[in-house]
């Protein structure tokens, strides 16, 4: 705290992301990255842009990114907005499109920096509690009283549950809900759920938001996009230049490019993190984990006879980190565990079996 912050930084309550440690050896399955590298052809592509071309900005709207985009999605380059990673993007999103004088609602277990956005931007926000099963339901979305409602947002893949939503599921609650923006955070849905991007052209208060930092196994080169009708586009783009007009730089432009062509690779590596995802469900389920079904690259499990806390620090004394939510309560019990490599996978079932088998 100094007498010198705003009275909105003094109120904030920044997001705590997962740790980054600088331990070696350790088994890393704690913040959802890819366990297989990156295609490539992006190293080539970061490799044949670093050079004197460095000392020129990057082209301030990438439009040949936002082309690749487009087409691996049958879309126009218009539908494209690129950013320093979703987080970016979902910040502009709230920024642009989501502080209306409605409160914005989204679910009480989602992504967790959804409300640090609302702090941050100051909309008010509400939430909705998922159900028993810890699944959306359809009901809570549909509208209510005119005006009530002023955006909604919520993952599919839902974070940190893993579970997907039927693409019926997201049409009706765009369709039912024409005047205001409808916002799906796809960062998982590579990992088994269906694309809402079909729905673009459409329905145009649907927002689609993509990261390159989960399927394209680039968490490190900081890209995430939204696909959305060129209104929506407009918006964001005001937002962001007002903000930084440069947000991706030459060599993120040419590696995201390289990643989003290379569609052999991306479709190997995601086939092998959902082979192992299956994999690791039966091994902790014979285990007497309860696993929920996932389609994303982690699973959210918990152990009827051991505390999510001390799950976590048994892990973390066998030199595996997984990541543990205190709140809200009713998950407190569960990890959540990226998809390693299947033998990172099996340490961690053996390192479970060994807990367990402690009294
Ligand atoms: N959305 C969800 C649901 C996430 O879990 C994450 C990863 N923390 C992001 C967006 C942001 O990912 P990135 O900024 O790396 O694109």
């Amino acid at each position: 705290m100094s007498r010198f912050w705003s009275r909105l930084v003094s109120q904030l309550d920044p997001y705590v992301p997962g740790e980054q440690p600088r331990v070696q050896n350790l088994i890393k399955l704690n913040t959802n990255e890819h366990p297989y590298g990156p295609s490539p052809r992006v190293i080539e592509a970061i490799a044949a842009a670093n050079n004197d071309s460095l000392r020129l900005y990057p082209d301030p709207t990438a439009r040949a990114l936002c082309e690749a985009i487009a087409n691996y999605f049958d879309l126009q380059a218009e539908h494209v907005f690129v950013g320093n990673g979703s987080d970016e993007v979902l910040a502009h999103v709230f920024h642009a499109l989501l502080k209306q004088d409605a409160p914005l609602i989204f679910p009480d277990i989602s992504y967790s920096f959804y409300p640090v956005y609302c702090g941050l931007y100051e909309i008010a926000y509400k939430t909705i509690p998922l159900d028993n099963d810890l699944c959306i339901r359809l009901s809570d979305y549909m509208p209510g009283k005119a005006g009530a409602v002023g955006g909604i947002i919520f993952p599919n893949p839902n974070a940190p549950t893993g579970r997907g939503h039927p693409l019926e599921l997201i049409e009706t609650v765009v369709a039912a809900n024409p005047d205001i923006v409808v916002v799906i955070d796809e960062a998982y849905v590579d990992f088994g759920a269906v694309s809402a991007a079909s729905l673009i052209k459409k329905y145009p208060n649907l927002l689609v938001v993509h990261t390159l930092s989960k399927s394209r196994s680039l968490a490190g080169l900081r890209v995430g996009y939204a696909l959305g009708h060129p209104d929506l586009i407009q918006g964001l783009d005001r937002v962001k230049n007002s903000f930084n007009s440069y947000p991706l730089d030459r060599l993120a432009q040419a590696g995201a490019i390289a990643a989003i062509q290379d569609t052999a690779h991306f479709e190997q590596t995601r086939q092998a993190v959902i082979r192992t995802r299956e994999q690791l469900t039966k091994d902790l389920t014979a285990l007497g984990f309860e696993v929920l079904a996932s389609q994303a690259n982690f699973i959210f499990t918990r152990h009827p006879q051991r505390s999510g806390v001390q799950l976590a620090s048994d892990l973390r004394a066998r030199n595996i980190i997984v990541r543990h939510f205190k709140s809200p309560a009713r998950i407190a019990n569960f990890l959540r565990i990226t998809i390693g490599t299947d033998e990172q996978c099996a340490q961690l079932v053996s390192a479970c079996r060994a807990i367990l088998a402690d009294a």
